[in-house]
């Protein structure tokens, strides 16, 4: 399909079961075709409009006519031994964003985008390296899962999580995320139950206020990254406009709200974040929250001049926040070997190091590189 031709056609992934519902009957179509052309794209798989072998031709040749629901062009693919796997897939407009396979005995997660690029330059994070370009449509997030779900197909892994952490602040693409996981959520659609989604989110706090009235029993995940404002302002420049004690408040109203746990995100750098100090900050920070800690050791890349603690600075760590009353468990990036620390392939590659991932090399160099802490739980 050339791009004039996809210029005055719509993704038909942008419609929600509602919209295609209304769209069919308007032109004269029984409503359950609604459901069978939902039932090929999200259930089956399906491509194109002519493989949806149990629909009269005509309405096949009119949705070709007005839709499409092709695949993304995967400019790029990384396996990491233990089966992650990175894509880097192409949008109509030649941006480029990354998606991530994550499996797991029985089970395997989708790591998503929702943004081009990243507007909140976090220090540590590749993804707001070359800024933000523009929010994804809910059918660019929607095409992600889809995409990361086939090849989880392949390798005999039903896809049962979704973790929305990939490069961009998902609440701030709100509407976007919302139409997609509704999609994802929907019996019609994808059927992945919402508790087995989790929204990530650098501390967008009316993003927040809106996700708690929104409904859904999704996951919410806040990157802390910072026992202080002084640290989490360094760290996380969105903090100087939403700082600690507003979030804080903020986690708690949303606890209330919807009665469900968050996970803060943490990132572990030697002599900065996993210090006496922070453990006892971060203690009084979260004393009485309904909520766990993520640990994530810093990934070192040659960018930036930070460390991840050692071992046994990890377990001090650990162990403290521990008697400190705090839940947190280690998460351990994965797919290292696949430059899976967010917006690195976006980025371009990273030179050999003596840890550092193995690479394949990108269609094409994309300026500076850098590294993003992985927001998943599971990344
Ligand atoms: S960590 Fe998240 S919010 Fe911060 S720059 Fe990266 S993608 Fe953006």
């Amino acid at each position: 399909m050339t791009q004039g031709e996809l210029s005055h056609k719509e993704d038909v992934r942008n419609l929600s079961f509602e919209d295609l519902k209304r769209y069919l009957e308007g032109a004269g179509e029984k409503s359950f075709r609604a459901d069978q052309v939902f039932e090929w794209i999200y259930q089956k798989g399906a491509w194109s409009f002519d493989g949806m072998s149990n629909l009269p031709k005509p309405l096949r040749d009119r949705l070709a006519r007005d839709f499409y629901c092709r695949p993304f062009v995967s400019v790029q693919k990384q396996v990491s031994p233990e089966g992650t796997t990175k894509f880097l897939f192409e949008l109509n407009d030649h941006e480029k964003i990354e998606s991530v396979l994550i499996p797991a005995q029985g089970r395997a997660t989708a790591c998503v985008s929702t943004q081009a690029g990243c507007k909140f330059g976090c220090k540590f994070c590749a993804s707001g390296v070359g800024g933000w370009v523009r929010n994804l449509t809910c059918a660019e997030i929607v095409t992600q899962v889809l995409g990361v779900r086939e090849e989880s197909l392949k390798h005999k892994k039903p896809l049962t999580n979704i973790v929305f952490m990939g490069t961009g602040e998902p609440l701030d693409n709100f509407e976007n995320l919302m139409a997609a996981i509704r999609i994802i959520n929907s019996d019609k659609g994808m059927n992945i139950g919402a508790r087995h989604m989790t929204v990530s989110t650098a501390g967008l706090i009316p993003g927040m206020k809106e996700l708690a009235q929104a409904g859904l029993q999704v996951e919410l995940a806040v990157s802390l990254h910072g026992y202080d404002d002084e640290t989490r302002s360094f760290l996380m420049p969105v903090n100087k406009k939403y700082p600690l004690k507003e979030l804080m408040a903020a986690c708690l109203e949303y606890i209330r709200e919807t009665n469900r746990q968050i996970t803060f995100e943490y990132i572990l750098i030697r002599n900065l974040t996993c210090t006496e100090k922070a453990a006892r900050a971060l203690g009084k920070l979260l004393k009485g929250m309904l909520c766990k800690m993520n640990l994530i050791p810093y990934n070192p890349v040659p960018e930036f001049d930070y460390e991840p603690p050692n071992k046994l600075e990890l377990l001090a760590f650990t162990t403290r926040l521990s008697q400190l009353g705090i839940h947190a468990t280690v998460r351990m990036p994965r797919g290292r070997e696949v430059q899976a620390a967010c917006g690195q392939l976006r980025q371009g590659p990273t030179p050999p190091r003596a840890h550092g991932p193995g690479r394949v090399s990108p269609a094409r160099p994309y300026g500076r590189r850098g590294q993003r802490v992985p927001r998943g739980r599971r990344v």
